[in-house]
């Protein structure tokens, strides 16, 4: 699959939705803009360009001061695709 920005499914609060619910949207090949708050981890996976955790392709959209509601509860800082 491919990353299809003509049809970005957009999740501005990772703690309300389900890992379960983000795996469903992923494999139904949406490409997905999550925001995210910038660490160690999200870091790593947009070096390498795969998220282990999402089990996804990852790519930095923008840095965003409060743009959302990263899953740990913490205010996102970066808007990040992800796509299967
Ligand atoms: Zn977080």
């Amino acid at each position: 699959m491919a990353k299809n920005i003509e049809n970005v499914y957009e999740i501005q609060d990772l703690s309300k939705i389900e890992i379960s619910e983000i795996n469903n949207l992923l494999d139904s090949d949406k490409t997905l803009l999550l925001a995210l708050r910038k660490g160690v981890h999200v870091e790593q996976s947009l070096k390498e360009g795969y998220s282990q955790y999402l089990k996804a392709n990852v790519e930095l959209k923008e840095a965003k001061p409060n743009c959302g509601t990263c899953g740990c509860g913490e205010p996102a800082d970066i808007l990040v695709y992800a796509w299967r």
